[in-house]
């Protein structure tokens, strides 16, 4: 049984003391492949760096609304220039955080649609990162469409938004977030079909139960994958094959 965690961040200084040992850890764990996301510039440079340095590791590059400082169009063509590489498999994480900044919507929107302009040209997919603005990540994606689509990342428990997701063809990813008390989970990932499911983690944040609040790691995708099997009544086996070969056909990675 191998798993691929769809959503981690290697490029975190968390990881600053001990990145090695984490990834080879976890490929011992059965941990066989996980995408290193960027978030702004330097956090893209270094997750390429990765991706370079480990065969089963690979990359994405962007900037994400909580790094708006970042958005210049020397930036952009940055991430372009550096997305210009067989290990970079998406654009992103991309996306509209109203949570965190409500005071610059507009300058998230025009950033979020840049780089969907980017991931266009490149004819890659993106990965989405949307917190507390449903609507406007939707009439986004409606106005402005992906050619190859993409993943909505650590999924917010929103029927609306799975169903209006699936409708635009994207995948759902589902992080240590459905583990919780309380979470909206068995109503939300019952309605993901199965070809468009996804797990992952988030390394190092979000740590699923019962580890809740320490650091995460790629090894405890299989804590989600469990939660998955037990809402699909299936067993860890199969959404551990159905998650992995829906990560590597979005990813495009043979
Ligand atoms: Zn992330």
């Amino acid at each position: 049984m191998e798993f691929f965690d769809s959503h981690s961040h290697f490029n975190d200084e968390k990881f600053n003391e001990d990145r090695e040992e984490i990834i080879n850890l976890m490929y011992k764990e059965n941990i066989t492949k996980t995408v290193c996301i960027g978030y702004n510039l330097k956090q893209s440079k270094k997750a390429v760096e990765i991706s370079k340095n480990t065969a089963f590791i690979y990359a994405t590059c962007g900037i994400s609304p909580n790094d708006i400082e970042d958005f210049n169009e020397k930036n952009l063509r940055e991430i372009e220039k550096l997305s210009h590489n067989d290990k970079v498999v998406a654009i992103g994480e991309i996306g509209l955080d109203y949570y965190w900044n409500k005071e610059n919507k507009e300058k998230q929107k025009e950033l979020f649609i840049k780089q969907i302009e980017i991931a266009n040209k490149l004819n890659k997919p993106i990965v989405i990162h949307t917190r507390e603005a449903v609507m406007d990540t939707l009439e986004i994606l409606k106005k402005h469409p992906v050619n190859k689509k993409g993943i909505f990342h650590c999924c917010p428990l929103n029927v609306e938004l799975i169903k209006e997701g699936l409708k635009l063809g994207f995948y759902i990813s589902f992080s240590g977030n459905i583990t919780f008390k309380n979470a909206k989970s068995e109503e939300t990932v019952s309605i993901v079909p199965n070809e468009r499911i996804l797990i992952e983690t988030d390394s190092p944040y979000l740590s699923p139960e019962p580890y809740r609040g320490r650091r995460n790691t790629p090894s405890n995708v299989k804590l989600v994958a469990k939660r998955v099997a037990e809402i699909k009544k299936v067993s860890i086996e199969e959404i551990a094959e159905i998650t992995y070969r829906n990560a590597m056909k979005i990813y495009d990675i043979n």
